[in-house]
């Protein structure tokens, strides 16, 4: 893994040396990668000894509730006082798994006002300047959860980590590259699940957690999504899912249900982009999954406010459900046209 400026670690050696009081913060709608580095990290920190605080932006997925530390993470949305002060009273904040503050979403402006230094541990590309004094930025990583390991093993806090911290990081290793399907070719990732099988995880144990382990309610709405709500646009090669407010209240929604929906679309054959759109309250959220030479970063950036890896982003949407769709199909044209895809 390539860390292109390696003083970056010994001032970060020294950062986390010299606070006692430290605070972690995953993305907005956090991911088995963004709570995984947080929690590993937690449980690192937290065995050396120091007081540490995990404040997420918003209330993650239930299919994380056997991470070892979710109890203790303060949801920004809930506790914005007690998460305030806690910031304000910290030596230093750690960002996980984003790399622009437009990331945290509610927690941007207190950080856009907030001057206690901040560090960056991030594998998305194109970071945005001043996200953090420090910014450890490497795209080519599987994950924030390798990178994390990668970067405590190189400022020799390895030892450091516990068999639940290890378990955090697997889970962000495993969920982020589909259980070691996309963006897993360098063997250093194996290198690393190994190290993390050494400290004793329950590889098995994680797995049935987070996929073998869904409420009857999901199953369900998987199955509606894909028997009736699966559509195919052959001319782009694109293929999307649509659920509304309505349906996602039939199907007793909870967040984290459609996590993995995006896939679905993209396992038909000839498919290089699946999107998938989710009725929120007051938007659409948008996930894109692509296969090949589709940017898939480069489109949500462009078209819906978003952005993210290049086989894997996602956005957002004002306007209604279905003006979205009518929306997406247009850009899609103007895009494939534009690009030659
Ligand atoms: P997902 O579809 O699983 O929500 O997200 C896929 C990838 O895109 C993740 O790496 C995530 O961080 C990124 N992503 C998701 N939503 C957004 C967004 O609204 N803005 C940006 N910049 N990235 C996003
Ligand atoms: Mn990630």
């Amino acid at each position: 893994m390539n860390i292109k400026d390696k003083s970056q670690l010994a001032i970060l050696k020294s950062k986390i040396n010299n606070s006692q009081k430290l605070v972690i913060v995953p993305h907005n709608n956090p991911d088995g990668d963004a709570l995984g580095s947080s929690l590993g990290l937690y449980g690192t920190l937290r065995n050396m000894g120091k007081e540490v605080s995990v404040i997420s932006p918003n209330e993650f997925p239930g299919f994380l509730n056997w991470m070892h530390g979710v109890e203790d993470v303060l949801i920004f949305d809930k506790q914005i006082k007690k998460a305030t002060e806690l910031i304000k009273a910290s030596e230093l904040v750690i960002f996980l798994d984003f790399n622009a503050l437009s990331r945290i979403k509610n927690m941007q402006k207190l950080f856009e006002e907030d001057d206690t230094p901040r560090v960056m541990i991030d594998h998305h590309p194109f970071p945005e300047a001043n996200t953090a004094e420090l910014q450890i930025s490497v795209p080519e990583a599987s994950s924030t959860c390798e990178l994390l390991f990668h970067v405590l093993t190189e400022i020799d806090l390895k030892s450091h980590i516990t068999k639940e911290a290890a378990e955090c990081i697997y889970a962000g290793i495993m969920t982020d590259t589909g259980s070691l399907n996309y963006n897993s070719s360098r063997p250093e990732t194996y290198l690393i699940v190994a190290d993390l099988l050494k400290m004793g995880i329950d590889k098995d144990h994680i797995h049935h957690m987070i996929f073998h382990n869904n409420s009857f309610d999901r199953m369900r709405l998987l199955g509606h999504a894909l028997g009736e709500k699966m559509e195919r646009i052959p001319e782009f090669n694109a293929a999307f899912i649509s659920l509304s407010q309505e349906e996602l209240k039939r199907f007793n929604f909870k967040p984290g249900d459609t996590e993995g929906f995006v896939n679905q679309a993209l396992w038909i054959e000839g498919v290089k982009l699946s999107a998938f759109f989710s009725e929120k309250s007051n938007m659409i959220k948008i996930s894109f999954r692509s296969r090949g030479g589709f940017p898939a970063n480069k489109f949500s950036e462009l078209y819906f406010n978003g952005g993210g890896h290049f086989n894997a982003a996602g956005g957002e949407s004002k306007l209604g459900l279905q003006d979205t769709i009518k929306r997406f199909k247009l850009v899609l044209k103007e895009f494939c046209n534009s690009y030659n895809f």
